[in-house]
């Protein structure tokens, strides 16, 4: 293990909490094809979690697990050791998904929501892979792949789609405090989890256009109505097909040669050498 060659990819899906619970991406589309498995890469950073490589028409895509903790890896690490991979890989087109706690009242489980901007609250805002360039954060968020996630979740959902929003990143692993919850709510925070930091800092280190979709999955502490483990259970395993189907779907729309978005553009060479 560990002594696998990269292959190119220019696509990537992290998959989270939506989708942990089921097999991703053979369980969704029956049209994919899943081409190596199993694929776990020597990193600087140690080996890489197993990824799978599949062909979706003629896109190739990379996947991967990032749900979870592994036993002696800092999730600062285990994020490294994934974009490093995306690096070699060539890696364009970026889409994550996962599971969040709302902290707008506005919100209720099985929202959907594609964040626009976010509030860092963890402690490991240096991550990074080189250093070798100065990452600008406004548009943190790439407004194509941003369409191609709201269309395909206009298209799949049962319930609201929200076209923007402001996630609050925590190092978890525990959920926040009522009070918390209250500071990031007056700081303008929509939602909270623990996923989009670092990784829209590195996609862009590694000049990538990154996207993700988050289902609520709770009201967060003091919000609304105290959240039930039955309800948070049930759509752990219930709603991964749709959030499975909704990315594919924006992946098979994204276009690896677009950057009419201007992302690439906000990296740019650090002053600092
Ligand atoms: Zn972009």
């Amino acid at each position: 293990m560990g002594a696998v060659k990269i292959p190119s990819s220019s696509y990537a899906i992290i998959g989270g909490s939506s989708t942990y619970s089921i097999n991703f991406p053979e369980d969704i589309n029956r049209y994919v094809k899943v081409l190596e498995k199993d694929l776990v890469f020597n990193t600087p950073w140690g080996e890489s979690p197993p990824f799978k490589l599949f062909a979706l028409g003629d896109k190739r895509v990379l996947t991967l697990k990032m749900h979870g903790w592994r036993p002696g890896v800092a999730r600062a690490d285990a994020s490294r050791q994934v974009f490093w991979v995306f690096k070699q890989a060539g890696v364009k087109k970026i889409i994550a998904e996962g599971g969040v706690g709302s902290i707008n009242h506005l919100l209720k489980p099985r929202d959907l929501l594609v964040a626009t901007d976010y509030l860092d609250f963890s402690m490991r805002k240096d991550v990074s892979l080189d250093g070798a360039y100065l990452l600008t954060m406004r548009q943190p968020v790439c407004p194509l792949l941003r369409d191609k996630l709201v269309v395909a979740a206009e298209n799949h959902s049962v319930g609201r789609v929200f076209d923007r929003g402001v996630y609050a990143v925590t190092d978890g692993r525990h959920f926040e405090s009522e009070a918390e919850v209250q500071m990031m709510s007056r700081m303008g925070a929509d939602i909270v989890g623990q996923s989009m930091c670092p990784e829209v800092y590195l996609a862009r280190e590694i000049g990538a256009c990154y996207a993700r979709i988050d289902m609520v999955v709770n009201y967060a502490e003091g919000v609304v109505q105290q959240w039930e483990h039955r309800e948070l259970k049930d759509i752990f395993y219930n709603e991964a097909e749709r959030i499975g189907t909704i990315v594919l779907e924006a992946i098979a729309e994204a276009d690896e040669d677009d950057w009419s978005c201007g992302c690439r553009e906000l990296r740019k060479e650090t002053l600092l050498k």
